[in-house]
């Protein structure tokens, strides 16, 4: 095993059940002062024309709102310029930075609310422990299960050179609201392959090298959750989303204390060379993984059939070679990642033939 010791950082308050959204406006005012009295609003772009739900919202008119689009995943030139526009919104700063989306919409909160504190480029800050200041008090509302963003402390950002998160005690949201009635409109596709980001999580935490006791009981909690959800074994939909949030939020927690692996690996190759998701991207990748993870596999065929969603095929098809050795290298310089699948001397047991050969697949 091998990490470096590390005491790890929770959200400080979490708001959970159905209905909880009601009371967002409560926790906004608790942090407000006579200076910072006014909150950002980033949502996702789906409920942009949903008024019936911007309408619970407690927008004021001092308040800034975004909504984001997320066809790609985050880019730290649009975490700047969100920035830039925030610290021009008014002449103090904001109380509060509201997060409400999937992944895409949570990292973008994260990483814009400490950016408004750290001045520069948050290309700059794309690593470990590089932020200085604490950011605005962010609260997420996360809208489709899975990720853990809502946990995590890292905000996954793609710059000019790299897809990095930055990473470091301030970038866990401050309070979580769930509230499992938002999560009813995710189409069947969406919610399939932000699960599944869940569910590999959890089976590439608890196969690696580096899992221990805390990581371990994360994971195995929430791969029952995701594979009675996926499984329909939860007839009431309500009630599954419910549960997956609570998956979500250990699956999270599970590669806090141990790391992901092979899958992860390979999906951000996909995602720096050809722009593919995060989720679906996993799951192309997953697809080709019977060797590294059968009885992994095996499950997430049986749910991938029983929810009827197609796993995208053919997508490296028009690449070039110089493409491959692209999506190769990004995924073998995660050194960590081989590390916990592998061990210290993970080079012995995978070769950069052999990861072409899993893209030439895809
Ligand atoms: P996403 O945020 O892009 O959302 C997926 C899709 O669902 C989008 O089209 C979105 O508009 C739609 N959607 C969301 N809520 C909806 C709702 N209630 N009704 C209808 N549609 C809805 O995808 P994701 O899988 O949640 O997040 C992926 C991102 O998360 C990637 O950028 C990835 O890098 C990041 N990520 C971060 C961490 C972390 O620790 N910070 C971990 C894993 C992934
Ligand atoms: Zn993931």
């Amino acid at each position: 095993m091998l990490y470096d010791f590390r005491s790890f950082v929770n959200p400080g308050h979490y708001a959970f059940g159905k209905g909880s959204l009601k009371h967002l406006g409560e926790l906004i005012e608790r942090r407000k002062n006579e200076n910072n009295d006014w909150t950002v609003f980033m949502i996702d772009h789906y409920f942009q024309d949903k008024k019936e739900t911007l309408d619970r919202l407690p927008i004021g008119e001092k308040d800034l709102v975004f909504f984001i689009e997320t066809k790609d995943e985050p880019k730290t030139t649009l975490v700047n310029k969100y920035r830039d526009q925030i610290l021009a919104h008014q002449t103090t700063l904001p109380a509060v930075m509201v997060g409400m989306g999937g992944g895409t919409t949570m990292d973008y909160a994260k990483a814009t609310g400490l950016m408004v504190t750290n001045p520069g480029d948050s290309k700059d800050y794309q690593g470990l422990d590089l932020i200085k200041n604490e950011g605005i008090y962010t609260i997420v509302i996360p809208t489709v299960s899975g990720t853990g963003a809502e946990v995590s402390m890292t905000a996954v950002l793609s710059g000019p050179e790299k897809k990095l998160g930055i990473k470091c005690d301030y970038t866990i949201p401050n309070e979580v609201l769930f509230d499992p009635e938002l999560l009813a409109t995710v189409p069947d596709s969406d919610r399939f392959f932000t699960g599944m980001d869940c569910y590999i999580h959890n089976v590439e935490s608890l196969t690696g090298t580096w899992i221990n006791s805390m990581g371990k009981a994360f994971a195995e909690k929430s791969n029952e959750i995701c594979v009675k959800v996926f499984t329909n074994q939860i007839e009431d939909r309500l009630e599954a989303d419910e549960q997956m949030m609570v998956a979500s939020i250990m699956g999270g927690n599970s590669i806090t204390y141990a790391q992901v692996g092979v899958c992860h690996a390979l999906s951000y190759g996909l995602a720096v060379v050809l722009g593919t998701h995060h989720g679906v991207g996993n799951c192309i990748v997953f697809n080709q993984l019977e060797k590294y993870y059968p009885k992994g596999y095996q499950l997430f065929k049986e749910m991938q059939a029983l929810q009827g969603v197609e796993i995208p095929s053919g997508i490296t098809a028009g690449c070039s070679e110089e493409q491959f050795d692209q999506m190769v290298d990004v995924a073998w310089a995660l050194e960590h990642m081989w590390n916990n699948v592998f061990g210290p001397d993970w080079e012995k047991h995978i070769s950069k033939d052999e990861i072409k050969a899993l893209f030439k697949k895809m």
